[in-house]
């Protein structure tokens, strides 16, 4: 039951398709992604944060198993090292999702947005000072408001050298956008990560072969230093260690916060994440609010307008550059035109009345944008983000009212299997479209029988088979990941845990006090909350700030105050206490809990819900 199952004779023949399709290969890409090669370390090995080994299996060539499209690009991503990108510029790529740049200054190296964890922020940093000699960092700049960008800062300077005046340059709104982003739904959107970035599966052929994005998301330590120096403007210029650097803010683009930014003595456009070597996401899988399209076609615009003239090479914090300023150009313009195109033509299609699925199937990019790689579906796709650009304008509800009230999964599965003449029935017509190759068919009937009895082994494991199959011919690196998480789950149920198996414990634990207590209030259970009300005042001693708490028609409040007796405690035991490691006995037992608020306290803490990371998504 728990085996992995070949491409079947219809994956295969869609593979083939797909290989027929595909814009000519005239090796423009492998070259640019190994121009100015100067070295690495074994398989990019960073003790257990990182390894490039476990994707020697690429070097075969795409098997049935995979969208040979998606492999070509796995194969580009898993390039790595220590690169020029021209005399005074290096990045190191393929040590994590994302690059790590460095510039040369006139003392030392500023680092451009310092990976997702520290060893390997450390091993790039260490790569370059073995190559370009052993010199100090003099700044950091971060691109943008995610994780990939700053989590591993810690691997490149510590607190010592902000004191000592080293600067860490972000665009306005950085900390913000960083620590409450996926704050709220923590809990949801690491869960979904889990699928998204295919952490879960086998490195192989028939497992997660790449993200897409980048090969895969790295292990180690993640932390946070705040900014020192926000940049707030367009046309905001700095000089960092003798070198000039001027700014273009553009928020609510990939990211909340975001900025480009252009080296006029180096002639180098460094395009943050807004620029990419594929279509990327304007709505994430994971789950995060949908993106504004036509921002972030409107700033690529903008830079290229600004600077392009002057570009002799572009850079981003993923993928490889592209050198001269015809390519930087003519790469910026269809960029800008892939996301517009998808804004505009879905607004068109549906003033005609189209729905986001109709849309999202009709929607093609046109001949000049097909003929290109990096507007392919490795990590976004033509299909999800049409319904994104959908659902930003419109809403879920696509106005047909047989949508606006329809059964739950599970009720909608009974009656549906019901209406198949039972589970027998379904499983029969669904193994006929699995033999005719339409898995997506089977995917959708057979979930409503999943639903209806998850216990329903044979519905299972051909809903698994049809998720594999999909996801083997997926081109996105997301979309494979999720299928094939999907699949194995079917097939291995995880055992069900009495306590809840929680996640994301480190992000609560980094949050300033105001950010803790508005994500306690969506812990609050509106049912066993009921019609309490409680008042009482919080004080942190850690940080010394002071808010009054209170709870009534089910919902929590807090602001903040100055006096009166409080609940006295630091955020770090809150967190325990909220999350179940600190139980109250023990905490006023030894004190860490005290004051004339504890009680209170004690009251609201029976009232907030643990959320438990491992919750299903294929099953009920
Ligand atoms: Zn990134």
């Amino acid at each position: 039951m728990n085996t992995r199952k070949h491409a079947s004779a219809a994956t295969r023949a869609a593979q083939a398709r797909v290989a027929l399709s595909l814009p000519p290969d005239n090796g423009a890409d492998l070259a640019r992604a190994r121009r100015g090669f100067i070295g690495s370390i074994p398989d990019a090995q960073v003790g257990g944060a990182w390894n490039m080994a476990p994707y020697a299996f690429l070097d075969e060539p795409a098997p049935d198993s995979a969208n040979p499209s998606l492999w070509r690009q796995a194969r580009l991503n898993a390039l790595h090292g220590l690169f020029e990108v021209t005399s005074g510029i290096y990045q190191v790529r393929g040590f994590d999702l994302s690059n790590i740049t460095f510039i040369e200054g006139e003392r030392g190296f500023i680092v451009i947005d310092p990976l997702i964890s520290a060893e390997p922020a450390a091993a790039a940093l260490a790569l370059m000072r073995a190559h370009r000699g052993d010199k100090p960092v003099t700044g950091v700049i971060y691109t943008h408001s995610h994780v990939d960008h700053y989590g591993g800062v810690r691997g490149v300077i510590d607190e010592a050298d902000v004191a000592a005046g080293l600067e860490i340059v972000a665009p306005e709104g950085f900390l913000k956008a960083a620590v409450s982003e996926n704050v709220l739904l923590g809990n949801a959107m690491g869960r979904r990560a889990t699928y998204m970035y295919g952490s879960l599966l086998p490195r192989d052929a028939k497992g997660h072969i790449d993200c897409g994005l980048g090969k895969a998301v790295s292990l180690g330590s993640v932390s946070l230093m705040p900014p020192t120096r926000s940049i707030r403007a367009t046309g905001e210029r700095l000089v960092m260690d003798g070198v000039e650097i001027l700014f273009q803010v553009t928020p609510d683009t990939e990211a909340p916060a975001e900025m480009n930014f252009f080296f006029p003595a180096f002639g180098a456009l460094c395009m943050a994440e807004n620029c990419t070597c594929q279509l990327h996401n304007i709505y994430t899988p994971r789950g995060a609010q949908v993106r504004d399209a036509r921002a972030w076609s409107h700033y690529i615009d903008e830079a290229r307008e600004m600077y392009a003239g002057r570009t002799e090479v572009l850079f981003a914090s993923h993928h490889w550059p592209r050198w001269g300023s015809a390519d930087a150009d003519r790469f910026l313009r269809q960029q800008r035109d892939l996301y517009k195109f998808i804004h505009d033509q879905t607004l068109r299609l549906a003033n005609h009345g189209l729905t986001a699925l109709e849309i999202a199937e009709a929607l093609e990019l046109p001949p000049s944008l097909k003929r290109e790689w990096h507007t392919r579906d490795y990590y976004g796709t033509l299909n999800h983000n049409a319904k994104a650009v959908y659902q930003r304008y419109l809403g879920w509800f696509d106005g047909n009212p047989a949508h606006l009230h329809p059964h739950p999964p599970a009720e909608a599965g009974r009656r549906y299997v019901d209406l198949a003449g039972g589970a027998e029935a379904l499983l029969a017509k669904a193994r006929a479209a699995y033999e005719a190759g339409d898995y997506r068919w089977v995917a959708e009937v057979v979930n409503h029988l999943v639903f209806a009895d998850p216990a329903n082994a044979p519905a299972r494991e051909l809903q698994a088979d049809a998720l594999e199959q999909l996801g083997y011919q997926a081109e996105s690196g997301p979309w494979r990941d999720f299928y094939l998480t999907g699949a194995s789950e079917l097939r291995n149920p995880r055992a069900p845990a009495s306590e809840p198996r929680q996640g994301a414990l480190g992000q609560l634990r980094a949050l300033p006090a105001d950010a803790l207590l508005e994500s306690l209030a969506v812990r609050l259970n509106g049912e066993k909350a009921g019609e309490r009300v409680i008042a009482f005042t919080v004080h942190f001693t850690d940080v010394r700030e002071t808010f009054a708490i209170s709870v009534e028609n089910a919902v929590l409040h807090h602001k903040p105050y100055a006096e009166g007796p409080a609940a006295l405690l630091t955020r770090a035991d809150l967190v325990d206490l909220v999350t179940g490691s600190l139980t109250l006995r023990a905490a006023l037992d030894d004190g860490r809990l005290s004051g004339e608020g504890a009680a209170d306290l004690g009251e609201l803490l029976a009232l907030l819900d643990r959320f438990d990371f491992w919750f299903e998504i294929v099953t009920p």
